[in-house]
């Protein structure tokens, strides 16, 4: 989507530190970080989020886990711990709406997931 600004971010429009690439997935730095370690991790191709996948889309998430452990171990939070996460929807606080993972990590995260 032309105007949408994780796809000008995935078509390097818009800069951003990248910290992963490849064909279908791309894994930049948060710009607010809420954690030492907080990258997005994110299809390529558009979708708005978990409610709207396409095949296309679909495929290139299932891989998201795996690139997350990646990341994490280069990142230093393997051991320690991290979270991966994707917020979907108004109730939720999703702010963009073009499908993307947060990995928290490199400070204790809380049990507290729900909170108003
Ligand atoms: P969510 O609230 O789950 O939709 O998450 C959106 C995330 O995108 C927030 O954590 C923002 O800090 C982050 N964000 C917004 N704009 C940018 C940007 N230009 N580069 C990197 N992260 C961004
Ligand atoms: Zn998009």
């Amino acid at each position: 989507m032309s105007d949408c600004l994780f796809c000008r971010i995935a078509r390097k429009e818009i800069p951003s530190a990248v910290v992963y690439e490849d064909d279908e997935l791309l894994a930049f730095k948060d710009i607010g970080p809420q954690a030492p370690v907080h990258l997005l991790i994110i299809p390529k191709a558009h979708c708005e989020g978990l409610n709207d996948l396409t095949p296309e889309v679909e495929k290139a998430a299932a891989r998201i886990p795996a690139v997350a452990a990646k990341l994490a171990k280069e990142f230093g939070v393997a051991a320690s711990g991290y979270r991966l996460l994707a917020n979907s929807g108004h109730d939720s606080g999703q702010t963009v709406f073009h499908l993307h993972f947060h990995l928290l990590g490199g400070k204790a995260l809380g049990g507290k997931l729900c909170q108003g």
